[in-house]
C-alpha cells in the first residue's frame, strides 16, 4: 500500500512560540520516523510518502483557492497511491473535507482528512493516535466504499456531511445529520459505508479559481432587516448567498419587505440556498408556512446540507463556470452524496 501525506498545518503539527502556536514543518519528520514504526500498525504497515505545504498554515487562512490546489495536487497524483491523508487544522477542516468532496472528482479511494487538539508530541495529545487511524482507513477503507472522510478520535465520518462541535473535547467532528461510515476502536469497521449511496458530479469541466466574495453566509436572527439582506445581496461579484435559517427552514414571514428583498435578490441572478441553524436540522419548506415564504420569494432547500457543504458546493458550482440558473439546478441535488432529497 502506498499513501501520500499531504500536511497542511493545523494545530496537529504547531510548535509553541511567543505569539502562540504555529505550524512548523517538524512534523513530517515525525511522521518519516513514524513509517519505519511498522508496529504501529496493526495491519498494514503503508509505504508512505509525505508532501509538507510551503507555507504550512493555520486552517484559519484557508481559501477556495487552497482547497482547488488540494484538490489538484490529489487529483494530479492520484494513479501513484492508493489513498490519501490529509492533515489540517481542525477549525476550518469541515470546510475543507466538504470541498474535496466536490472538488476532487475520481473516486475509488479514499481522501482521509484529519488534524488533532493538541500538536504532536505534547502530553497526551491526540495526534499520533489520529494520524495512524487515518492511514489505517486511508489502507483499509473497501474501493466500493472510499470517499472523502474526515477521521477522528472514535469515528470515520463522510467528508461533506462533517461539523466541527467541540474546540476542547478530542472527540471534535461529528455529523449529526449523517450515521458514521465507521467506528475505529479496537479493530477499524465500516459497518455504515456499504448503503450510504454517493451522488454523481455532473460534469468534468475545468475548475477557475472563483473569487472569494462571490458566496456569502447570512444568518437569520430576529430583527434581521431587508436592508441587511439587500446590502449582502448587492455586494460586487456576488453570485449566492447561504441562509442560515430556524429549525425547519423558517424565516420572517410576517415582513413582506424582507421577502421582497430575497424575491429581489433571486431575480437578479443570486442564488439563494437554505439550510438549517441546528446542528441537526433539516430544511422542509412545506412543515411550517414560516418556510412558504422562503420558498414562493424563490430560495432553494438545502435538506439536510450542513453550512460547510452548502458553502463549498456553490464555491465549486461557480468554479465549474455554471449561470444562476445551472447553480439552482445542481444545488437542489446531492453531487457527492452531501445531502438526503
Ligand atoms: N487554529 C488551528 C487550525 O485550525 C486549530 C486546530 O488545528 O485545532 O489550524
Amino acid at each position: 500500500m502506498k499513501i501520500l501525506i499531504i500536511y497542511t498545518g493545523g494545530t496537529i503539527g504547531m510548535k509553541q512560540t511567543p505569539s502562540g502556536l504555529t505550524p512548523a514543518g517538524d512534523l513530517a519528520t515525525d511522521m518519516r520516523a513514524l513509517a519505519e514504526l511498522g508496529p504501529a500498525f496493526q495491519r498494514h504497515a503503508p509505504e508512505l510518502d509525505v508532501l509538507v505545504y510551503d507555507p504550512l498554515i493555520d486552517s484559519a487562512d484557508m481559501t477556495p483557492a487552497l482547497w482547488i490546489k488540494l484538490a489538484a495536487d490529489i487529483e494530479s497524483r492520484y494513479d501513484s497511491y492508493d489513498g490519501f491523508v490529509v492533515l489540517h487544522g481542525t477549525d476550518t477542516l469541515a470546510y475543507t473535507s466538504s470541498a474535496l468532496s466536490f472538488f476532487v472528482r475520481r473516486w475509488g479511494k479514499p481522501v482521509v482528512v484529519t488534524g488533532a487538539q493538541l500538536p504532536f508530541g505534547f502530553p497526551r495529545s491526540d495526534a499520533r493516535s489520529n494520524l495512524i487511524s487515518a492511514i489505517e482507513v486511508a489502507c483499509t477503507m473497501p474501493a466500493q466504499q472510499a470517499q472523502v472522510c474526515v477521521v477522528f478520535g472514535p469515528r470515520i465520518l463522510r467528508g461533506c456531511r462533517v461539523t466541527k462541535v467541540s474546540a476542547r473535547a478530542y472527540d471534535a467532528f461529528d455529523s449529526p445529520r449523517f450515521p458514521p461510515l465507521g467506528q475505529i476502536g479496537i479493530e477499524i469497521r465500516y459497518p455504515g459505508a456499504r448503503r450510504q449511496v454517493i451522488g454523481k458530479q455532473p460534469t468534468n469541466k475545468a475548475i477557475d479559481v472563483p473569487a472569494n466574495d462571490a458566496v456569502a453566509v447570512l444568518q437569520l436572527f430576529p430583527g434581521i432587516s431587508d436592508k441587511l439582506f439587500s446590502a449582502v445581496a448587492s455586494m460586487p461579484g456576488l453570485r449566492a448567498i447561504v441562509l442560515t435559517a430556524y429549525g425547519a427552514g423558517t424565516g420572517p414571514s410576517r415582513d413582506p419587505a424582507f421577502l421582497d428583498a430575497v424575491r429581489k435578490a433571486v431575480a437578479s441572478g443570486i442564488v439563494v440556498l437554505v439550510v438549517s441553524q441546528p446542528l441537526d436540522g433539516v430544511v422542509d419548506f412545506t412543515r411550517y408556512a414560516a418556510g412558504s415564504g422562503l420558498a414562493s420569494a424563490g430560495a432553494i432547500c438545502g435538506h439536510d446540507l450542513t453550512t460547510e457543504a452548502a458553502v463549498t458546493k456553490l464555491y465549486y458550482l461557480i468554479a465549474c463556470g455554471y449561470d444562476a440558473e445551472e447553480i439552482a439546478r445542481y444545488a437542489r441535488h446531492p453531487l457527492a452524496g452531501e445531502m438526503t432529497v
